[in-house]
C-alpha cells in the first residue's frame, strides 16, 4: 500500500493525465540507473518532470551485481557526485563492504567500489527520487510510442498501463503525455528476452515484462538497432557454503565514500561485511562442454560483455585452467550471495551441478538460477555528443539502449541527458564533456564516433589523459561546469571553493617548509645520501621518498593542523604533488600532437616495426583503424598521447627518410 502523501500526489498527476492537459518540459522513461540521474538532473535544473517506469518498486533496482564502482566505473561515480548526481550519495548511504581496488598502481587509476546492500540503495534512492526531488512527478505505465511533431521534433510519449491497479484507472490506454524533450532508458528491456538452457521468454530482466512497442516505434523511426547479450549468476544461500576454503577479503578501514560532500560512509568500519574468493575445479568445465547444445544463450551468435563474461564463455576462450569467483554478501541482513564470475545460462539443474563443482560450493544450495538476456540497443552513432538523436530533435537516449554495461555507465550518461535535455528546454546550448575534462567525455566521445559491437564498459586504459581524469580531483575538473550548466547548487559550488582553499593553503604551507635533508631523515628513513635543503612539498612529491604529510607532521607548522576535513584534504595535495610533472609533460605532449595534426600516415605504413615503441593494445587499435593523419590517430579511443607521440615521430622520420628508400 503506497503511503497516503504519495497516492495523493500520484492521482494529482493522473487527473493531469486524464485532462488531456498534460505537459511537461521533459520526460524520462525508464527508472534504472539512467533515468534516476537523468530525471533527478531535469529537475534539479528546475524542470517540470515526469518519470515514466514499469513499476515504481524498481526504481533503484540492482539487476545483476550487487555492487557499484570499480577500476574506471568508480572515476565515472565520482564524475556523476561532482555534477550533484544520485548515486555516489546512495551508495555511502547503502555500501557494506567498501574497498579501493587497484592501489598499487598510481592514485590516477585507483578505482573507489563498493559491495552495496540491494535493499537499502533501493530503498534510498526511492526515498531520493519520491520525497527529495522537487519538480518531478512519476507515473507507473509502459511508454509505448513517441508523438513526433510535424516539424520532426520528440514532442511527447503514448502510455500504457501495465498493472492497472485502481488508483490508477485514470490512465487510459494510449493516454498522450506532451513534453518539450523526451529521454529514454530503458536498459535491456527493448525486445527483451531471458534464456536459461534451452528455455526463452520475452522478459526485460526477471519478473518484468519487455518493451515492445517501443522497439517497434525505434525500428519504424529508421534508428539503426542491433542485439547484444549479457547475463547473472545464480544467486547462493549463505549458510550452505563452505567459507573455510575460500580466501577472505576484508575491507578498507576506514572506507572511503564515493561522494566529495560525505567525510564518512553510514556503517561503522568495523561491522563491513566480508568477500571471498574461491576458484573452479576442472569439473566446472566438464559440464559446460558436454552441455553446450542446452544452452542457447552461448551458442546464439550475438556478443556478450567481454570484461564480465559468462563462465561458459571464459571456458570456450580459456579452458583448461581454474577461474576466479567471488563470494559477494547481496546485503547486511540478506541469506544470499552472490557468486561473481559465476554467471551461466544452463538449464536449472545442470547450474546446480557446475556450482557443485566449485571450491566451497560443494553442498550449495541455489536460490534462483541465472539467467541470460538478450535485447535490442540503439547504434550510438545516431547520437550527437549531448546525447540527442540526429534523427529526431528534442529525442534523448542514455544508458544500456546505447550499448553499454554497468550501473554506473548508465549513471554518466543519464546525468548528461537529464541536463541537455533540460538545457535544450531553456534554449540553451548543450554542456559537454571532452574527452580531456572527464571519463563521462570518453564514455561518450567512444560511443558517438566510434559505435559499439559488444556491451562498452568503462576502463581507465581507454582514456588518454588518466594522468589529470583522476577519482580524487573529478569535483576540480567538473562540479563548476555543472553549476555554470545549472545542475549543481550554490552550496555544493561553495563545499568545492572551501576545499580548494585549504588545499592551496596546505600546497603553500608545504611549499614554504625547507629545512636541509639531515631534519627530514629520521622522519622519512630516506635512502638518499643528498644533504640539499627541501621543502615538505618537494619531498611528497617525490615518489620514492614514500613521503606523506602525516609522516612529516611533526616538522610542519601547526596551521596545516586545523584545515577542516584535514586528511583528504592533505591526500588530495599529496595525489595532486606526485602528478604535477606528468600533467605538465603530458600537457606538453597534447600540444606537440596539436601542431601536427594535418600530418599524413603513409599507406603502407608498418604499424608492427619495433620502432613504433608502444603497448600492444595502441599497436592492434592502429592495425585496426589505419588512421590516415595523426589527427585521425588521436581520436582513436583509448590510444594513448605517448603512443601517437611516438607514431607521429615514426612517421616523420619515415617520410624523411623515404628518399633512400627505407621505410619506418
Ligand atoms: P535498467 O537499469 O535496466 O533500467 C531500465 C528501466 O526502464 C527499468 O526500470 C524498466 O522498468 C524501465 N522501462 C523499460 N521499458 C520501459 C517502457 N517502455 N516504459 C517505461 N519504463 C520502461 N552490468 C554489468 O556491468 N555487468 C554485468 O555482468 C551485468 N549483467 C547483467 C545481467 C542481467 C540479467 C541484466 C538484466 C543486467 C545486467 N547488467 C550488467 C546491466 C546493468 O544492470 C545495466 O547496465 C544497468 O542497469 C543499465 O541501466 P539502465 O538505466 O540503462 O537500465
Amino acid at each position: 500500500m503506497l503511503p497516503r502523501k504519495l497516492l495523493l500526489r500520484e492521482l494529482i498527476t493522473l487527473r493531469r493525465f486524464s485532462t488531456q492537459a498534460a505537459s511537461y518540459d521533459v520526460i524520462v522513461v525508464g527508472g534504472g540507473h539512467a533515468g534516476t540521474e537523468a530525471c533527478a538532473a531535469a529537475a534539479r535544473k528546475g524542470k517540470r518532470t515526469l518519470l515514466v517506469t514499469h513499476k515504481k518498486s524498481t526504481i533503484g533496482e540492482m539487476s545483476c551485481n550487487p555492487s557499484f564502482g570499480g577500476i574506471g566505473k568508480g572515476h565515472l561515480m565520482r564524475e556523476v557526485d561532482a555534477l550533484d548526481g544520485v548515486c555516489g550519495r546512495i551508495c555511502d548511504l547503502s555500501g557494506i563492504h567498501y574497498k579501493v581496488l587497484n592501489t598499487r598502481k598510481g592514485p590516477a587509476v585507483w578505482g573507489p567500489r563498493a559491495q552495496i546492500d540491494r535493499g537499502l540503495y533501493k530503498r534510498h534512492m526511492q526515498n531520493e527520487i519520491f520525497n527529495h526531488t522537487p519538480n518531478l512527478e512519476i507515473v507507473e505505465a509502459s511508454v509505448e510510442d513517441l508523438l513526433i511533431h510535424e516539424n520532426g521534433h520528440c514532442a511527447g510519449v503514448m502510455l500504457v498501463n501495465l498493472n492497472k491497479p485502481e488508483f490508477f484507472i485514470l490512465i487510459e490506454s494510449g493516454a498522450k503525455i506532451n513534453s518539450k524533450a523526451v529521454v529514454i532508458t530503458t536498459g535491456t528491456f527493448l525486445n527483451g528476452q531471458i534464456n536459461i538452457g534451452l528455455d526463452v521468454r520475452p522478459a526485460g530482466r526477471m519478473g518484468d515484462q519487455p518493451s515492445i512497442g517501443l522497439a517497434e516505434t525505434l525500428k519504424r523511426l529508421n534508428f539503426r538497432i542491433a542485439v547484444l547479450k549479457t547475463g547473472t549468476p545464480p544467486r547462493i544461500y549463505k549458510n550452505s557454503i563452505d567459507f573455510s576454503v575460500c580466501e577472505i577479503h576484508k575491507a578498507d578501514m576506514p572506507p572511503m565514500p564515493f561522494s566529495y560532500i560525505n567525510k564518512e560512509v553510514w556503517i561503522k568500519p568495523e561491522d563491513q561485511e566480508l568477500c571471498y574468493l574461491t576458484e573452479t575445479t576442472p569439473g566446472v568445465e566438464k559440464i559446460v562442454r558436454e552441455n553446450l547444445h542446452v544452452n542457447r544463450h552461448v551458442t546464439e551468435e550475438i556478443t556478450g560483455p567481454r570484461y564480465c563474461p559468462s563462465i561458459e564463455s571464459k571456458i570456450l576462450r580459456f579452458g583448461n585452467r581454474a577461474h576466479q569467483i567471488w563470494l559477494e554478501p547481496e546485503g547486511l541482513d540478506s541469506d544470499l550471495i552472490y557468486p561473481a564470475g559465476l554467471s551461466c545460462t544452463l538449464p536449472e539443474d545442470l547450474q546446480v551441478q557446475l556450482v557443485h563443482q566449485v571450491k566451497g560450493l560443494e553442498n550449495a544450495v541455489i536460490a534462483r538460477p541465472g539467467y541470460g538476456v538478450q535485447y535490442d540497443f540503439v547504434d550510438p552513432r545516431e547520437l550527437r555528443p549531448s546525447l540527442e538523436t540526429k534523427k529526431i530533435p528534442g529525442l534523448y537516449l542514455a544508458g544500456q539502449i546505447n550499448g553499454t554495461t554497468g550501473y554506473e555507465e548508465a549513471a554518466a550518461q543519464g546525468i548528461i541527458v537529464g541536463i541537455n535535455a533540460a538545457l535544450q528546454v531553456e534554449g540553451r546550448d548543450p554542456m559537454l564533456v571532452s574527452r580531456t575534462e572527464g571519463y563521462i567525455g570518453v564514455l561518450i566521445d567512444d560511443l558517438t564516433t566510434q559505435g559499439t559491437n559488444e556491451p562498452y564498459r568503462m576502463f581507465t586504459s581507454r582514456a588518454e589523459f588518466r594522468v589529470y581524469l583522476r577519482p580524487d580531483n573529478a569535483d576540480i575538473r567538473l562540479t563548476q561546469k555543472g553549476y555554470d550548466a545549472g545542475v549543481v547548487s550554490k552550496k555544493r559550488l561553495e563545499i568545492l571553493h572551501q576545499i580548494q582553499r585549504e588545499m592551496e593553503f596546505c600546497e603553500e604551507v608545504l611549499r614554504s617548509t625547507v629545512l636541509p635533508a639531515q631534519r627530514w631523515k629520521p622522519l622519512l628513513n630516506l635512502q638518499s645520501r643528498k644533504t640539499l635543503a627541501k621543502s615538505a612539498y618537494d619531498l611528497i612529491a617525490d615518489s620514492s621518498s614514500k613521503a606523506t604529510i602525516s609522516h612529516l607532521r611533526q616538522l610542519l607548522p601547526k596551521e596545516l593542523e586545523c584545515l577542516d576535513g584535514t586528511e583528504s584534504v592533505w591526500q588530495r595535495v599529496t595525489i595532486g604533488s606526485i602528478y604535477k610533472y606528468f600533467e605538465e609533460e603530458q600537457a606538453l605532449e597534447i600540444e606537440a600532437i596539436k601542431k601536427e595534426q594535418a600530418l599524413v600516415i603513409p599507406r603502407n605504413f608498418d604499424y608492427k616495426t619495433p620502432k613504433l615503441n608502444i603497448s600492444n593494445e595502441d599497436r592492434e587499435k592502429l592495425i585496426i583503424y589505419q588512421p590516415q593523419t595523426i589527427a585521425a590517430a588521436s581520436r582513436i579511443s583509448g590510444v594513448t598521447p605517448s603512443a601517437v607521440l611516438n607514431l607521429m615521430n615514426c612517421v616523420k622520420f619515415s617520410t624523411q627518410t623515404n628518399t633512400t628508400g627505407e621505410l619506418c
